[in-house]
């Protein structure tokens, strides 16, 4: 009876109780909500905090321990010539379209999605078909779904015919491939408008997401808050190399806030604009990107959602073992497939479902230009496949960018075992003839000329031989270079050390939308009472392990309680005492909403007899045993080296009339 299973689904996902549960138990709320709150910035409350650290823990043991990766915490405030380096200044913006009436900001894709997955919908109500499933429709309040239709916001129920249907879902498929002119015609040609107001809206506009900041008393500083912890790894990879005895590969990991100014942020946890991320660089030879301790990994099946089928207009997820997948090239190379192994065992470790979890891979337009693949891991949840870990092959951008702006080397030298003789073109000036023909001006026709490598040297020899000279543009202006001034001759060159600048695999976490994707696939609700919510966290992440319940607040079950706190605490579990004056069922139930999966009840008995019971919070089964035996029991059953069912044979059930919900 112990063992008994529970049904979990036997009322349909109910976002506003999930929400009203988050609320009330203080998970997160709105920051500042007392002053009217702002948009996407959110504090979390005891049980959130300790949620997430937990999964921060468990995330430090799972990456940075099990890899012995080299942790660095750096500044969230940074000098604006980071992000000109970076190309964040540039391009880290998104396409917005303003409403043309109200003025309303609204972003671009997302608007596109929204008003697309809606006629989509409309249009499957209006055939008789079920809503999609998992995406549960939220509860309607009939008044506003009025005002809704009257606006043009509501679903309206209009059949659409098999080419557009078939349209929407390819533009959707490959949404995120959409440059923002492309985005700007999608709305044209769709008739897209802002579902709040029905009002047109103007040409998409890029809209960069930094917060802008500036640094020093009189503002001679500018800089900005970080938008990713990318750029402190980078800038520190020389110290990072040689406290690493100068070898590669290895990896940094920095768990810290990150800020965008997101556009239009409405999606809750999932799209705010302060967050905590978790991020690694691991640095690889890039003539080598295999992973020592790829095989390992190579037989796990992922969900795969590669590039070519959403270009094909699909959504459809391959599962396939990580070492196929390698092996035919889906995923560029082991290192990459490595970690995405590493995320979804993580993933699925705090709880994760895995019918809720895919890898999609970035389509061309979408991969920032300089990389060379990326996967996002998606989890799905009430706003649909939503990104929650990105990993990509940044291949040597960030190093030789920084390393070109700042002229400081960002390279790995290896010691090469035998020495390897080189011929290359070098350029033999003769500086005088130089200075005269070109004065000042000469060292700049020097430096293009060299920037210009083997390549531009062997033509310019070329070209001294046939004409007797070359030009040169250096800034726009055109210099004349004559074969008195330079020669290009062959040398052999002796190397016993190899330079080169490594590449960076980057697994990026967001660790708020992880935490809400987790509630929501844990959240349910008792199936002889749909107002009694649990929520099913694994003991490794919830936020309170263990709840101890004495049956009555009289003072000779103090001694007992101090006890069995004390006990937990030496074996570092975390427990509360619930001794307030509620029923024992009430005080089962607010823990359920906490998450908490394990209660020790200490009744009459227990004071006579050294006995206590241990509660399961999903079946809500109980055992009995000794104090101790069971605090050793249940020490176990959080420490996840004991299952339930293990535990059930340990102990005896419990069928006593005291301590039932
Ligand atoms: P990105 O650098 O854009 O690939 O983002 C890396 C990760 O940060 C994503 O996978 C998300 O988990 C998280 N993230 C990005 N933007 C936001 C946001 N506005 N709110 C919450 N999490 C975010």
């Amino acid at each position: 009876m112990a063992e008994a299973t529970v049904k979990k689904n036997a009322h349909p996902f109910d976002k506003s109780r999930l929400e009203s549960l988050l609320n009330r138990r203080f998970f997160y709320a709105p920051a500042f909500e007392i002053y009217g709150g702002v948009a996407g910035l959110y504090d979390y409350g005891p049980p959130g905090s300790s949620l997430q650290a937990n999964i921060i823990a468990e995330w430090r043991r799972h990456f940075i321990i099990e890899e012995g990766m080299l942790e660095v915490d750096t500044t969230i405030m940074t000098p604006s010539p980071v992000f000109e380096t970076s190309g964040h200044v540039a391009r880290f913006a998104d396409w917005m379209v303003k409403d043309t009436k109200t003025g309303d900001v609204l972003r671009a894709d997302h608007l596109v999605k929204g008003v697309l997955e809606g006629r989509l919908e409309g249009d499957r109500e209006a055939r008789g078909l079920a809503a999609i499933p998992m995406k549960e429709p939220e509860k309607k309040d009939k008044k506003k779904e009025k005002e809704k239709k009257k606006k043009g916001k509501g679903v309206e129920l209009v059949q659409l015919t098999d080419v557009t249907r078939d349209e929407y879902e390819h533009v959707l498929a490959k949404l995120d491939d959409y440059t923002g002119p492309e985005l700007g015609h999608l709305i044209k040609n769709n008739n897209i408008r802002n579902p709040d107001t029905d009002n047109e809206v103007t040409d998409p506009v890029q809209f960069n997401l930094m917060f802008a900041s500036s640094i020093g008393p009189t503002g001679q500083h500018p800089g900005f808050l970080r938008p990713e912890t990318a750029q402190g790894h980078f800038l520190n990879f020389s110290r990072l190399l040689e406290h690493n005895n100068s070898r590669i590969p290895f990896a940094s990991a920095c768990i810290g806030r990150s800020f965008r100014n997101e556009i239009s942020p409405r999606a809750g946890l999932m799209r705010v604009r302060e967050f905590t991320m978790a991020e690694i660089e691991h640095y690889v030879d890039p003539l080598d990107k295999s992973h020592p301790r790829f095989r390992e990994v190579a037989d796990i099946e992922l969900g795969l959602l590669d590039r070519e089928t959403q270009m094909g207009g699909k959504t459809d997820v391959g599962r396939i073992s990580v070492g196929e997948a390698v092996r035919r090239g889906i995923i560029a190379n082991e290192t990459l497939g490595y970690f995405l192994v590493r995320i979804y065992l993580f993933l699925l470790k705090i709880g994760i479902s895995p019918a809720k979890l895919r890898f999609r891979q970035h389509m061309s337009n979408e991969m920032a230009h300089y990389a060379t693949d990326c996967w996002d891991a998606e989890i799905f949840n009430s706003y649909g496949w939503t990104e929650c870990v990105g990993c990509a092959d940044r291949a040597a951008y960030d190093l030789t960018v920084h390393s070109k702006r700042t002229g400081v080397p960002l390279v790995v030298r290896q010691q090469l075992k035998e020495v390897v003789e080189e011929e290359r073109w070098v350029g033999v000036w003769d500086k005088k003839v130089l200075g005269k023909g070109l004065g000042r001006e000469g060292a700049g026709v020097v430096r293009v000329l060299e920037e210009g490598g083997e390549e531009g040297l062997g033509r310019v020899k070329g070209e001294l031989e046939a004409h007797g000279q070359t030009k040169v543009l250096v800034e726009g202006k055109e210099f004349v270079v004559t074969k008195d001034m330079l020669s290009v001759e062959r040398k052999v060159f002796k190397q016993s050390v190899r330079e080169y600048t490594p590449n960076v695999i980057e697994p990026s976490f967001g660790l708020g939308r992880i935490l809400y994707a987790l509630l929501e696939h844990s959240f349910w609700c008792r199936e002889q009472d749909v107002d009694r919510g649990v929520l099913s966290l694994p003991p490794l992440v919830a936020p309170t392990k263990v709840l101890i319940v004495p049956l009555s607040s009289k003072e000779e079950f103090d001694p007992l309680v101090a006890e069995v706190s004390s006990k937990l605490r030496k074996a570092g579990i975390f427990s509360r005492v619930d001794d307030s004056n509620t029923s024992i069922g009430k005080r089962y139930a607010r823990n359920d909403e906490l998450g908490t999966p394990f209660g020790l009840t200490l009744d009459f008995a227990s004071v006579q007899n050294r006995t206590m019971t241990l509660r399961e919070r999903d079946t809500t089964a109980q055992l009995i045993g000794d104090i101790d035996e069971v605090i050793s029991v249940v020490t176990e059953l959080v420490q996840g080296t004991m299952e339930w069912a293990d535990a059930c044979s340990k102990l005896p059930v419990y069928d006593g009339t005291q301590a039932v919900d």
